[in-house]
């Protein structure tokens, strides 16, 4: 993924010399299941292919999903993460953790509502709903950060430090760059395992 933009880097799927696909989708967005549904149909045209189905890449089960099918992909295998930009990007460092290298990583964003973040100062990575070159004050620690147009590819987020200034009370936010509540997860109901 060095070097690349984080949104849509598709022109390579499927690799017509790929030995098998695995296509990761994450959220229940119509767009996400129809693009998951045309991808899917491309690769089986060309070879074995795994379909895997997550809510959030947070989710505990949804996570052992994931760590399971990368564990069970063998060595030319091409990987496709389908979904919204947090989720994309915090798969795409877990299947490079599983010993996938960047060549075997096709991301395709379809909606870029939220956007992991790593925390210089409490070091976690958190969903906010902001964008690079904005500021948002952190979930772990409250801060007032600035994401910095820096991807950590093995964290799988955008780094983030401390403004210096004092984040403004709960009672008066709502201005401008300080919309970066902490998301919700969606549900959990459904997952689906398929081939
Ligand atoms: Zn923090």
């Amino acid at each position: 993924m060095s070097g690349s933009a984080p949104h849509g880097r598709v022109a390579e799927w499927p690799d017509p010399a790929a030995g098998s696909f695995l296509i990761v989708s994450v959220g229940a967005d119509p767009v996400t299941a129809a693009r998951t549904a045309g991808r899917t149909a491309d690769a089986e045209a060309i070879g074995s292919t795994r379909l895997v189905v997550l809510d959030d890449v947070d989710h505990p089960a949804d996570a052992a999903a994931l760590a399971d099918a990368l564990a069970a992909a063998r060595t030319g295998v091409r990987i496709l993460l389908l979904g919204g930009r947090y989720d994309v990007l915090q798969a795409a460092a877990r299947a490079r953790e599983a010993g996938a290298i960047p060549a075997e990583i096709t991301l395709e964003t379809t909606h870029a509502v939220d956007l992991p973040v790593y925390c210089a100062h409490c070091r976690g990575t958190h969903r906010v709903a902001a964008d690079p070159g904005e500021r948002v004050l952190c979930p772990g620690c409250a801060r007032l950060l600035e994401i910095h147009d820096h991807l950590a590819g093995t964290l799988g987020a955008f780094l983030a430090s401390d403004t210096g200034e004092a984040p403004v009370r709960a009672g008066d936010r709502g201005g401008p760059g300080l919309g970066g509540a902490e998301l919700d997860g969606a549900g959990h109901g459904d997952r689906a395992f398929v081939g």
